[in-house]
């Protein structure tokens, strides 16, 4: 018997479908035929199944942040398992079972309750399950490690023969290699995750800081600033934006799980020849904290292009005179370079290890441009697109969860050496390329 969608499913017809169908990134939306939301398991595995009877293409979506919308579609099905929210904890074993269709703010809050900490990303809309599934960089980074670093194992829909689908469980010794390739081989390739088990830490104080400089600091602030933050304490983690000029704006923020005290000793070697406007440096318990890094503007839909890069050796003089140049002609205010310390836990594993490559790079970069509805992108994202090519002779491979269509050579950009062994587990588990978008990893077949 042909296979019924189940859930709550949304057509175009439907009052609630703008809503529904609307991404972070309102640039390039789509216009799905209908979009699922699954309530349980068993209503994503209908979801997979009846899109594979009719052959009709489908993606899969929970915190709607893909930078290039690869969770949305044209014509076809969206998967959305953003109403499976559960969150349960055992304190005595640290650890935590969390509906993959929960958000970081829901995630951090129900930790929180129990004196824990999933180490994730900074913005509370971010959807745990993309971030995972390609790394997950944060504030805690430096510390504890990625998010996928606390992974323990999943359970994932699959397909299954000709045209039917099936729930696998992936872990250490189940499913190994599918395991190994959930920790930051990227969403949306393999199949669907409904659940993830992660290891989290007891959490109580920490300490932040706020620096503020004026533009004319750029160079000194950000060469002292790199010079020091993937090589300061590991349990302080740090970024660093710089503004467009117009913007008169170089901000440095992190966070230190340890006494203040210790955090003011430790930023001396950051101020040491630069001229801050402001220092703020706070102690608070770990749920303020993440309440202060999300900014809520961070999480409504706007229109924006971004790209990224890793950074592995220091920036030299003359690529930093690029990126002033480039915050010098920023097509607005809005434009930025955000830059994120590495090392310390990220690097404890090798690259190798898990399917998150870049474990030696220092910095994790981003180039970020937001305009209005109205406005000609073509601007924009020219200024993203030639920041990142002419920054490219100090950089080296891109973070998978900030794709980038125009990144040619994104396998071994995205993924390095461990690409032939994501083609291997796409072979095994995918073989059909049931699952497949635009940089996707191929089966070896295809
Ligand atoms: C404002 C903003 C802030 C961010 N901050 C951080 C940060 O601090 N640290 C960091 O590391 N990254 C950060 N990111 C990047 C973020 O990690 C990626 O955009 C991530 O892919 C988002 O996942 P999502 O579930 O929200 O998005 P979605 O668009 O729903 O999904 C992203 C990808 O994962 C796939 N996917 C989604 N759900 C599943 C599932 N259940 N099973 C299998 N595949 C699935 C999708 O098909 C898609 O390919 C940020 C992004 C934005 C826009």
């Amino acid at each position: 018997m042909a296979t019924k969608l189940t859930g709550r499913v949304v057509f175009p017809n439907d009052p609630d479908y703008s809503e529904a169908r609307t991404n972070l990134n309102l640039y390039r939306g789509k216009y799905p035929a209908a979009i699922v939301f699954c309530q349980d398991e068993m209503d994503v595995l209908n979801a997979l199944k009846y899109a594979r009877e009719r052959d009709i293409p489908f993606r899969v979506r929970s915190g709607r942040h893909s930078y290039q919308n690869f969770s949305i579609l044209n014509k076809g099905i969206v998967i959305d398992i953003s109403e499976m929210v559960k969150v349960s904890v055992n304190t005595s074993s640290n650890t935590a079972v969390i509906d993959a269709g929960a958000d970081l703010g829901h995630v951090y809050q129900s930790l929180w309750k129990y004196g824990r900490a999933l180490p994730g990303g900074t913005e509370y809309s971010v959807g745990v399950a993309g971030l995972t599934l390609g790394g997950g960089i944060g504030y805690l980074s430096r510390i504890f490690g990625l998010t996928c670093d606390h992974l323990i194992g999943v359970r994932i829909v699959i397909p299954k023969g000709d045209n039917s689908a099936e729930i696998v469980e992936a872990n250490k010794w189940k499913n190994r290699d599918l395991f190994w390739a959930c920790c930051g081989g990227g969403g949306g390739n393999f199949g669907i995750v409904t659940q993830f088990t992660f290891q989290v830490h007891p959490i109580d104080m920490v300490s932040i800081y706020r620096v503020e400089w004026d533009f004319d600091q750029m160079e000194k602030a950000f060469d002292s600033w790199q010079n020091w933050a993937p090589f300061t304490d590991e349990r302080l983690t740090s970024d660093i934006e710089l503004h467009a000029k117009s913007q008169n704006l170089i901000l440095s923020e992190g966070q230190f799980v340890g006494p203040k005290e210790e955090l003011k000793q430790l930023i001396r070697s950051l101020l040491k020849g630069t001229r801050p406007r402001r220092i703020q440096i706070a102690s608070l318990p770990f749920n303020k904290a993440f309440d202060h890094f999300n900014y809520p503007a961070g999480n409504e839909p706007s229109y924006f292009k971004r790209s990224g890069s890793f950074v592995y050796e220091k920036i030299p003089e003359r690529g930093i005179q690029i990126m002033k140049k480039s915050l010098e002609n920023a097509p607005n205010e809005n434009a930025s370079i955000w830059q994120q310390s590495l090392a310390g836990k990220v690097q404890a594993v090798s690259p190798t290890e898990t399917a998150y490559f870049h474990r030696n790079a220092l910095i994790a970069q981003e180039y970020n441009t937001t305009w209005e509805k109205g406005e000609d992108p073509k601007e924009f994202v020219e200024w993203v697109v030639a920041l990142r090519k002419h920054m490219s002779p100090y950089t080296r491979g891109d973070y998978v969860n900030w794709p980038d269509l125009t990144i040619r050579d994104w396998p071994t950009s995205y993924y390095g050496e461990n690409f032939d062994r994501l083609r291997k587990v796409k072979t095994r588990v995918d073989p059909m390329n049931v699952f497949n978008f635009k940089q996707s990893i191929p089966p070896f077949s295809h």
